[in-house]
């Protein structure tokens, strides 16, 4: 086999989808195994839904990942421009070449009457299509029969016979797909549709497989046409599975959150264990023998192994709960220095008063009891507030800090107060002494009130260490000001 080539060709139309970087994924997956390259496209021709920031974002998160091509808008690359908005001068040609050959013709229906047209076929049960009014028509001819536009689109000519409606899916085997009706290739605007625009750059760029969502099947056979009509050879097709909610509904920007891929990023999931759950999805586990119980592997693992026969087609679900349970294992896996470092970017990144020892300090606290780094974050954020910003939880409050509580917090305060060295273990022995000793409480009663005094949650990193990274005057502050009376 020649060195693959293979391509993600991201829209610029929003936050990118999650579905780019499982594209992403699954193209260097195959492109890594066989010494071959990854292209990024972007694909903008459609100037309605473009969106200017989304661009930077898609090359954002794919790094982010670690999902990293060898040619595209960014960093070049010989087939470039990468982007499509800037290659129309590319797609002119083969327009009027089809056009020359009679397999594309055009058309100057306007948009109301195309909706017209369509609303007469529903209405007598009429399949939906174009139905070719502009075909062998010149401008004058058809203007006269009104329902026009001065500027023309081009659309493919569909044989009656011979369309290539079956191919044969690397993933899938032979699939049928429905026959494709008079699809536009060159809109008014004078840019391309997707349709050509992507058969004429996956054959200019080289590109021997197209991996891409499986609503795209329908789409092939109007590919295979073009593929025909312009003499190009065929790509292998791979159509990957959509990606499904746990009720089994397609995750969609609209509805998910955790359809757009920032998301992913804001709630503080590690790109490794993202890919990993990415990879999970319709794949299974790589099966290589060095694999920790064959669900937890790395990019490495899974590319090493790689092969399309093992993609389920079944739509994998999108189980968010399974992701934060991937998520717990990567966080506990890292080296405390990585993990601490990570927690300083999140900490930032939520807006938090930057204390990059206090973080560093608390990380190995909170390492083991979070899935999640924004977890992490809400759980060091007592240690970092200014002082006027701490507040304490009110039910928190009401649980602890009432009568019961005062009286623990009537003790602990000179207690501590008392302490000339502050450290864990010296808070623990005077607490210890003062409230278990002291007043005959059970560790859960007496250092309930403190905790939630200090930290102002019932559920926190461990209360001794908190308190001494925490230090004496902020401690003792907060024990006093949890005082009423
Ligand atoms: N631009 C298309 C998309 O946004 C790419 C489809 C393909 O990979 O052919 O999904």
């Amino acid at each position: 086999m020649t060195a693959p080539r293979l391509r993600v060709a991201p829209s610029p139309t929003g936050d990118p989808h999650v579905g780019t970087a499982y594209m992403s994924l699954f193209n260097l997956g195959f492109v890594r195994r066989h010494g071959g390259q990854f292209v990024l496209r972007i694909e903008d021709t459609d100037r309605a839904r473009f969106q200017a920031d989304s661009e930077q974002q898609i090359y954002d998160t794919l790094r982010w990942l670690g999902l990293t091509w060898d040619e595209g808008p960014d960093v070049g690359g010989p087939y470039a421009p990468y982007r499509q908005s800037e290659r129309l001068d590319t797609y002119r040609p083969f327009v009027d070449q089809l056009i020359a050959a009679g397999h594309a013709y055009f058309c100057w229906c306007s948009t109301e009457r195309l909706a017209e047209m369509r609303e007469q076929q529903r209405a007598n049960k009429l399949p939906t299509g174009y139905d070719r009014l502009c075909l062998g028509k010149t401008y004058e001819e058809r203007a006269a029969l009104g329902g026009t536009i001065e500027t023309p689109v081009v659309r493919m000519l569909i044989p009656d016979d011979d369309v290539p409606t079956t191919f044969v899916d690397l993933i899938r085997g032979e699939v049928s797909a429905p026959r494709p009706d008079d699809q536009v290739i060159l809109k008014a605007d004078g840019f391309p549709t997707y349709h050509l625009a992507v058969v004429v750059d996956d054959h200019l760029m080289g590109i021997t497989h197209v991996v891409r969502g499986e609503e795209w099947i329908s789409s092939t056979p109007k590919h295979l046409l073009l593929y025909r009509w312009l003499g190009f050879e065929t790509p292998g097709f791979a159509h990957m599975p959509l990606l499904r909610n746990t009720d089994k509904s397609k995750i969609s920007k609209r509805k998910n959150p955790a359809a757009r891929l920032t998301w992913f990023v804001e709630q503080g999931y590690l790109p490794e264990a993202l890919l990993n759950f990415l990879a999970l999805l319709g794949y299974g586990q790589p099966g290589t023998e060095d694999t920790d119980g064959g669900e937890i592997f790395s990019f490495a693992d899974f590319s090493a192994t790689f092969d399309w026969s093992r993609v389920n087609t079944v739509g994998p679900v999108f189980d968010l709960a399974k992701l934060d349970w991937l998520n717990g294992q990567y966080i506990r896996a890292l080296a405390p220095e990585d993990f601490a470092s990570r927690l300083i970017a999140h900490a930032a990144r939520v807006g938090l008063p930057k204390d990059d020892a206090v973080i560093t300090a608390a990380a190995p606290l909170v390492q083991e009891r979070v899935a999640t780094l924004v977890q992490g974050a809400d759980m060091v954020r007592f240690l970092l507030v200014d002082e006027a910003d701490f507040t304490v939880d009110e039910a928190a409050a009401a649980k602890q800090l009432g009568e019961s509580g005062q009286a623990v917090l009537a003790v602990a305060v000179p207690a501590l107060e008392a302490l000339t060295d502050w450290t864990t273990d010296a808070i623990s022995s005077a607490l210890e002494q003062a409230l278990v000793t002291g007043l005959g409480l059970k560790p859960r009663n007496a250092y309930g009130p403190v905790r939630v005094a200090v930290t102002g949650r019932t559920v926190s990193p461990p209360l001794f260490e908190s308190m001494e990274i925490l230090g004496r005057e902020r401690s003792l502050g907060r024990l006093r000001a949890a005082v009423t009376g």
